[in-house]
C-alpha cells in the first residue's frame, strides 16, 4: 500500500478524512494547514539553519541549533505537537502531525531534542505530581532545563533491570552512588533522569526508582566518550555520594521499572522516521543519477536500482505502521510493543540507505577525509557536496541498532508480546 493511500486509509478509519474510492486527497482544511506550515518554514527556517542542519551527522542536532529552533517553534506554539493542549500542545489532529513531520523533514529542519520533550514529558504527564509537572514541564519547553537519560550502566544495558546505582534514604534525601554510561548530551545537560536501586533485596525489577537529578549537585562528574565517527555525543556520568531530595522521585518508591518501560516505548517508537527516510531516499536517488559505474549511471544499473526500489517499498510500509502508532497516540494510548517493531525497521532502513550511499560515492567514502573536513579543519572538502556527510552518517547510524535497546532485544520483545511466543 502506497504511503499516502495507507495514510488515507488510517485517517478514514478515524473519520478525519473523506476516502473517495481510491482517489487520494487531503481535506481542504488539511491542505490549508500544510500551506500554513510551509509558509512558516519559509519565513522562520533560515537558509543558515537549514545548511547547519544538513551537516548534522549525529543522532541529535547540535544543541545550540536545536534550542534556537525549539524557541522559534515555542513562539508559534508548535514546539510540542504530542503534548496535551493544557500543557502547551497545539491540539493537532493525527493528520496535522503527519503533515508537520513530512514538511519539516522535507524542509531540512533540525530535530527537536527528544530527551526532555518526548521522553521524560510523557512520564511526567502520567506519573508526575502536580508540583513536578508545574515545575519541570515549562522549563523543558523554554530550554531552561536540558535533560539527559541515565538508564544504562557498565554491565547493565540490555539487562537494564540489573542496574546497580544505589539510592539510600537519609532524612529527606537519597544518597546516590554509581555510574551511568553512554549518556547522550550529558556534557550539555543540567538535569538527568535516572534509574536507581532503592531496594537490593527483592527481584531486580521490584527495587528500582525513577529520580530527577540536577547535574550541578556536588559529586557528579561527566567524562566524554568519543565515537568511531569522531563525535562527542555520549559520556560516562559518575555519581559519588550525591544528595538528592526524595521529592525528586517520580512515581512510588521501588516502582520505577514501570515508568522506565513506559518511557522506552516513547524513545523507541513515539516518532515518525519515515518522513526523514523519504528525504534520505531522495538524496540517494540524486546521488545515483550523478555517480557512475563503468560509465553507467547507478540509477540505470538494474542491480543498484532494484535495491533502491526495495528500500522505497519498505519505507512506505513503515510509514503505514507509523500512522497506526500516531493514531494510537492521538487516542491517548501508548505506542505499545509495536514501537519495537517500528524502531528495528526504521533503523535497518536507515542503515541500508547509508550503506547504498557509501557504495554510490565509492572513493569519497575515505573516512579520514570526511572526518577531517567535518571537524573544523580548514582543509576544504574536496569531493562533491552530496558526499561530504555520507561516511560520518554511515558510522553514526551503526549505533542506532544499539541505543534505545539493541535490535536483538527488540526482537525478543516482539516475539513475546506481539507474536505471543
Ligand atoms: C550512541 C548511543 C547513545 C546512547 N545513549 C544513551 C543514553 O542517553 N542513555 C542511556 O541510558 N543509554 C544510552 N545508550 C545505551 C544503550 O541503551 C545500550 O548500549 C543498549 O541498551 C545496549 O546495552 P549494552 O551496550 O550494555 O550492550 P549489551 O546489553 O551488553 O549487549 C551486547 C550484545 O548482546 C546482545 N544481547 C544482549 N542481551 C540479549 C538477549 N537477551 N538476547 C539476544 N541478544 C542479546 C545485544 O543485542 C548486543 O548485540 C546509548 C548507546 C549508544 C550506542
Amino acid at each position: 500500500m502506497a504511503g499516502k493511500q495507507a495514510f488515507l486509509y488510517t485517517a478514514a478509519l478515524h473519520k478525519k478524512l473523506p476516502a473517495k474510492g481510491m482517489k487520494i486527497e487531503f481535506s481542504p482544511q488539511d491542505e490549508q494547514f500544510r500551506a500554513e506550515v510551509r509558509g512558516f518554514l519559509d519565513a522562520k527556517l533560515s537558509p543558515e539553519m537549514r545548511a547547519e542542519a544538513k551537516k548534522t551527522t549525529t543522532v541529535f542536532a547540535d544543541k545550540d541549533l536545536a534550542m534556537k529552533w525549539q524557541l522559534i517553534l515555542l513562539e508559534k506554539g508548535w514546539a510540542v505537537p504530542s503534548w496535551p493542549e493544557e500543557h502547551g500542545g497545539p491540539g493537532w489532529s493525527i493528520t496535522q502531525k503527519y503533515i508537520w513531520n513530512e514538511e519539516t523533514a522535507k524542509a531540512g529542519a533540525p530535530g527537536v531534542i527528544p530527551l526532555g520533550l518526548r521522553m521524560l514529558a510523557p512520564v511526567l504527564f502520567k506519573y508526575g505530581t502536580e508540583e513536578q509537572k508545574a515545575y519541570y514541564l515549562p522549563r523543558m519547553l523554554t530550554g531552561e532545563h536540558y535533560w539527559c537519560q541515565g538508564y544504562s550502566e557498565p554491565g547493565s544495558g540490555s539487562d537494564l533491570s540489573s542496574l546497580k546505582t544505589s539510592a539510600v534514604k537519609d532524612g529527606d534525601d537519597y544518597i546516590v552512588n554509581g555510574t551511568k554510561i553512554w549518556t547522550t548530551h550529558a556534557q550539555f545537560a543540567d538535569h538527568i533522569f535516572c534509574l536507581v536501586r532503592t531496594n537490593p533485596n527483592v527481584r531486580p525489577q521490584a527495587g528500582i526508582s525513577f529520580l530527577l537529578i540536577p547535574m550541578n549537585l556536588p559529586g557528579i562528574k561527566v567524562e566524554p566518550i568519543i565515537t568511531m565517527a569522531a563525535d562527542h555525543e555520549v559520556n560516562q556520568v559518575f555519581l559519588d555520594d550525591v544528595r538528592v531530595p526524595q521529592k525528586n522521585r517520580v512515581g512510588p518508591e521501588n516502582e520505577g521499572w514501570t515508568l522506565a518501560k513506559y518511557l522506552l516505548e516513547y524513545e523507541r517508537g513515539g516518532g515518525a522516521a519515515s518522513a526523514g527516510l523519504k528525504v534520505s531516499l531522495a538524496e540517494l536517488k540524486s546521488i545515483a543519477v550523478k555517480e557512475r559505474d563503468d560509465g553507467t549511471r547507478l540509477i540505470d544499473d538494474p542491480g543498484f536500482n532494484g535495491r533502491i526500489s526495495d528500500l522505497e517499498i519498505r519505507i512506505q510500509a513503515l510509514e503505514f505502521a507509523e500512522l497506526v502508532t500516531l493514531s494510537k497516540l492521538s487516542k491517548g494510548e501508548s505506542p505499545g510493543a509495536g514501537s519495537s517493531l517500528a524502531k528495528n525497521t526504521s533503523v535497518e532502513l536507515n542503515q541500508q540507505l547509508n550503506t547504498l550511499k557509501m557504495e554510490a560515492i565509492h572513493y569519497y567514502m575515505l573516512p579520514h577525509a570526511n572526518l577531517i573536513s567535518l571537524n573544523g579543519h580548514n582543509d576544504p572538502w574536496v569531493g562533491p557536496g552530496y558526499a561530504e556527510t555520507v561516511t560520518a552518517r554511515y558510522l553514526n547510524a551503526r549505533a542506532a541498532s544499539i541505543f534505545g535497546g539493541a535490535k536483538e532485544v527488540q526482537k525478543n520483545i516482539i516475539a513475546k508480546t506481539v507474536l505471543g511466543l
